[in-house]
């Protein structure tokens, strides 16, 4: 028995990273996982996978997300679990940033999750349950990251909290989670040198960086019936860099 079975997934940005490590547990897990990204190809390539089903979404767009959640629920008969994921970031220093940079990023790592909730939620409380995940980062839990990346990961954060307080009495469940460094594809695109990277393991109490399967088991207990007493929670998955 799989601690998912028969539970409908939407993961977005589930075809890069962190998305996919969580897509390819849950599908282990027996669900059926809806990798929800707008990177074409990508999703082209997890579609192969089994009881992985790709969906374009860009998370930015208000109507994008109206037609997924519905399409979603007509097709498969409701919505479990929904993990607000996709994200973009950004290495331009703070003096560079403008009002274009600052909106592009709000309305993707913000706004998405917002409309996210937004227009699963009621599938969800129509059966009284579900469970939401958003992907905030360390960076919103310390003084790292005078920029729009941290800006965009603390309105995920207080957003989460917010939800699991409006959407409590219908059943649905929201918790953040806080990663730390993650080697994925959007952490391999910086141009951190070796150097920097030898810095940050020795500065993790851990030492090592965290990996994309690292988050999705944090992910997966979220998701699950284990934790159903758990709202409004925040999970720091970083190794320890945060705490020191
Ligand atoms: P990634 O770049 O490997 O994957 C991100 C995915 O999001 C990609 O598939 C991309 O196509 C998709 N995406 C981007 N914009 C989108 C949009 N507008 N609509 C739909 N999909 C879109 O990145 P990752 O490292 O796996 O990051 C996943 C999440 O974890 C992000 O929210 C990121 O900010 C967060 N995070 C990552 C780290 C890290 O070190 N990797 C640390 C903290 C938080």
């Amino acid at each position: 028995m799989g601690r998912l079975d028969n539970k409908v997934a939407i993961i977005t940005g589930g075809a890069s990273g962190i998305g996919e490590s969580m897509g390819d547990l849950f599908a282990q897990e027996g669900a059926i996982v809806i990798a929800a990204d707008i990177n074409e190809a990508a999703l082209e390539k997890v579609s192969q996978k089994q009881n992985v089903y790709g969906m374009k979404l860009n998370v930015a767009s208000d109507e994008d997300w109206q037609a997924l959640a519905q399409e979603v629920n007509d097709r498969f008969g409701k919505i479990d679990i929904l993990v607000n994921n996709a994200g973009i970031s950004s290495e331009k220093p703070y003096e560079q940033i403008n009002v274009e940079d600052w909106q592009k990023m709000l309305s993707i790592n913000g706004f998405g999750p917002f409309a996210g909730m937004k227009h699963v939620a009621p599938y969800m409380a129509a059966q009284k349950k579900g469970s939401i995940i958003n992907i905030s980062s360390y960076t919103a839990l310390i003084g790292q990251g005078f920029n729009h990346y941290s800006a965009s990961k603390g309105a995920v954060r207080a957003l989460s909290k917010a939800a699991a307080t409006t959407f409590g009495r219908q059943g649905i469940r929201v918790n953040a989670l806080f990663p730390g460094i993650i080697e994925t594809p959007m952490t391999q695109a910086l141009s951190t040198s070796k150097d920097l990277l030898d810095r940050l393991i020795q500065a993790t109490p851990l030492q090592r960086l965290g990996q994309a399967i690292d988050i999705a088991q944090a992910a997966l207990f979220l998701a699950s019936d284990d934790s159903s007493y758990i709202t409004g929670s925040e999970l720091v998955i970083d190794g320890g860099y945060s705490a020191q």
